[in-house]
């Protein structure tokens, strides 16, 4: 059966309709970090080691001159990424007008940013890819090789509406045999820690993930994937409501619109995984996410079991695109 609904237990954001704005807020009002306060933050080796992940990601699945859709681009974070891929196109969208305007800033230049000459030819879009049909915002530049949507797919299972829209647009916009990538929460990981506290609030010195009292019997049941609600704080980063993705829920819908699953793994065994790849165990020493065993200058405990939360997948597209 269905929990009862009790009061809310947690005020310090009004979330429910609102959420969507609430999160481009906050996104755009995040200020950039200069070298030294990255360098600086508690979870410097937890960003690096994100971006390693995304590198291996976007190595594996891109080919030269490939186009690529980033969808959730954020301050354009990834287009060094993309660079070193050598793409031959890339839009990059994302609902949060602040980190768009930073994301063009980086791709052009400017005090803060110095100018680093692209290989490809970019644009950046400000819009809601999990309610707009993306095909009413872009102009003739699908169908598209690539769509990665990195650390924001789990912003569209809010409702099963915008979860609908999130995969339909992505299938829309791929060509046939073209392939989605992302990273986003792993829920069953969420679940697991949830269910081995005894209250509805887990975390370290990293994160801390709070849900509501609504969930006080943590059960989760299958037939009502959406909208399963928690507050995710991550340390210098973000403090935001984000949605549990039913990993078995997003592969049959990801189905429905011929998305075919090609990979799915946990951050730890996506690290075991790859590391073992000279080329990429030689980006890891060049990102500095994990040490040699001999320094300090690694990843902490507590950083390590953050990125336990996460997973990354691959989709193949299969079939003709539908964009109108
Ligand atoms: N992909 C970037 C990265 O890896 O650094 C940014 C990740 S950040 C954790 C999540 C991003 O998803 C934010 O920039 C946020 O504005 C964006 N986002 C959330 N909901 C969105 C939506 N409905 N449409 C487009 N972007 C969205």
């Amino acid at each position: 059966s269905q929990p009862t609904k009790v009061p809310r237990t947690y005020d310090e954001v009004q979330v429910t309709e609102s959420s969507q704005q609430f999160i481009a807020e906050h996104y755009s009002n995040r200020s950039n970090q200069t070298i030294e306060e990255r360098e600086a933050s508690p979870i410097i080796h937890l960003k690096k080691l994100n971006n390693w992940i995304k590198s291996v990601l976007i190595q594996s699945y891109t080919k030269k001159n490939d186009s690529v859709i980033d969808i959730g681009c954020g301050k354009g974070g990834d287009l060094i990424k993309w660079d070193k891929a050598r793409i031959g196109y890339y839009v990059g969208i994302d609902i949060a007008k602040g980190s768009i305007e930073d994301a063009r800033m980086r791709y052009n230049g400017d005090a803060s940013h110095k100018r680093r000459v692209f290989s490809f030819p970019a644009r950046l879009i400000c819009a809601d890819c999990f309610t707009v049909h993306l095909d009413e915002v872009l102009q003739d530049e699908a169908p598209f090789d690539v769509c990665s949507c990195q650390f924001a797919m789990h912003y569209s299972w809010a409702n099963e509406e915008k979860a609908r829209i999130a995969l339909q647009n992505v299938a829309a916009v791929l060509k046939p045999g073209g392939y989605f990538i992302g990273t986003m929460p792993d829920a069953n990981v969420i679940v697991r820690k949830l269910r081995e506290t005894d209250g509805l609030e887990f975390g370290n010195s990293c994160y801390n993930i709070l849900f509501d009292d609504y969930y006080y019997e943590k059960k989760f049941l299958p037939s009502d994937p959406f909208g399963i609600e928690y507050m995710f704080h991550l340390e210098d980063a973000v403090s935001c409501p984000e949605w549990l993705v039913h990993f078995p829920t997003f592969q049959a819908l990801a189905d429905e619109y011929g998305l075919e699953l090609v990979y799915k793994k946990n951050f730890h065994e996506f690290v075991h995984e790859h590391i073992k790849n000279p080329v990429f165990a030689e980006l890891m020493k060049v990102l500095g996410a994990l040490g040699d065993g001999m320094s300090k200058d690694t990843i902490s405990a507590d950083e390590w079991d953050a990125a336990y939360i996460y997973m990354a997948f691959v989709f193949k597209k299969i079939g003709p695109s539908h964009i109108r």
